[in-house]
């Protein structure tokens, strides 16, 4: 076995159905007084409901928080925390608020309880993006770590069945490069191959019946191990070039996740292939790459940038920024064949291994 290094992060997590009960002890348990519960506008109701259930330990909503994390959304919520002396935070929602809630504790080390209500896995991870001025910065400290996370399945049957597909691409994206990831690991491989298979799974029965709660459930279990692996080793090239595209074209996070993911794991597949074999037990296949892209079509996503708000001229835009800041991959990055997969991605075409 070749020699490795696992980096656990630190996490409480309480998992199942009917969790959301257990706010109120966990939040005694952290010894908090006062919570801001945040959220973003389409769940604030959801939020506003969650602090009156809390009573007197809840100090307020603020239901603000957008895409990428804005310093002047985070600003504006740092003064709301002030005001109503919040002594903690809990975020109710996907990345945006889970992403709301670390960029408070990164400047306060409020502790932080969060209730995903996707798949992005954000709140496994010590990653903060943040985005001033238009550039989106992204920074890793444990100080942004939640304390406490509470998957409750049933706060996720309410993602409409298109962006939960999608949420679980995203999802799927992070385990399937961290199986090829410089730091990849024993438990962490583990972790991947268990959470793809969990996810490929569900995600075709959510597509069809959005309310089935095991389905939900295998789902979500999945999202958490996903989000561990992302939080535990580094990213490659799928991860770049999304955040490139997001960046550059302002593209929906987890459809470009679900666009590039077949793409980039084709580009990678010759240099990765414990990875590959792994994937092909997991997806039982000769050919992962195909398989993801089939999945994609399988939950009725769509699988082109050109469809989600890339224009035609952003293929080389796209092609020049993702060769501009070097980074690690398991494949040289070539410039032909990295044009060449964004052309395929703009255009909807399958995979080319
Ligand atoms: P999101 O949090 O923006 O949610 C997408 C939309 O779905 C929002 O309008 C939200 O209100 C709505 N929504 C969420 N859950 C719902 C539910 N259960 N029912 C109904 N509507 C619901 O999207 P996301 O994909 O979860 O997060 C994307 C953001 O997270 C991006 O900014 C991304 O960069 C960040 N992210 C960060 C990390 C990290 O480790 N730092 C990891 C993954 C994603």
């Amino acid at each position: 076995m070749k020699s490795f290094v696992y980096n656990g992060q630190p996490a409480r997590v309480v998992f199942g159905s009917g969790t959301i009960a257990r706010l109120p002890e966990e939040i005694e348990r952290l010894g908090l007084k006062r919570v801001l519960v945040l959220a973003t506008p389409p769940q604030e109701a959801k939020a506003r409901r969650l602090a009156g259930s809390l009573g007197g330990m809840a100090a307020g909503v603020y239901a603000r928080a957008v895409m990428h994390t804005p310093v002047s959304v985070t600003e504006d919520a740092l003064q709301v925390v002030a005001e109503l002396k919040a002594d903690g935070l809990v975020a109710v929602g996907g990345g945006s608020t889970t992403g709301l809630a670390k960029a408070i504790a990164l400047r306060t080390d409020l502790p932080q309880i969060v209730m995903p209500t996707t798949y992005a896995g954000s709140e496994m991870t010590p990653i903060l993006g943040e985005t001033k001025d238009g550039v989106k910065v992204t920074q890793s400290s444990p100080r942004v770590l939640p304390e406490v996370v509470i998957y409750d399945v049933d706060l996720t049957m309410t993602l409409p069945a298109s962006l939960s597909g999608t949420s679980g691409m995203n999802a799927i994206a992070h385990a399937v490069e961290a199986l090829y990831a410089r730091e990849s690991n024993p438990v962490i491989n583990l972790m991947a191959a268990e959470a793809i298979g969990a996810l490929v799974e569900a995600l075709p029965v959510i597509t069809e019946a959005p309310h089935d709660r095991d389905a939900r459930s295998k789902a979500l279990y999945g999202a958490w191990l996903c989000g561990i692996c992302l939080g535990s080793v580094g990213m490659a090239l799928h991860h770049k070039l999304c955040h490139t595209l997001g960046g550059s074209f302002d593209l929906p996070h987890a459809e470009t996740h679900t666009v590039v993911l077949p793409h980039a794991l084709a580009y990678n597949a010759r240099a990765v292939p414990t990875a590959m074999e792994t994937l092909r037990a997991v997806l039982k296949t000769n050919d992962p790459a195909q398989a993801l892209y089939d999945l994609a079509g399988r939950i009725g996503a769509r699988r082109a940038l050109s469809e989600i708000g890339m224009p035609p001229d952003g293929i080389d835009i796209a092609t020049d920024r993702a060769l501009a800041n070097p980074y690690w991959n398991p494949r040289a990055l070539e410039r032909e064949p990295i044009r060449a997969l964004i052309a395929r991605a703009y255009a909807g075409e399958p995979p080319r291994t």
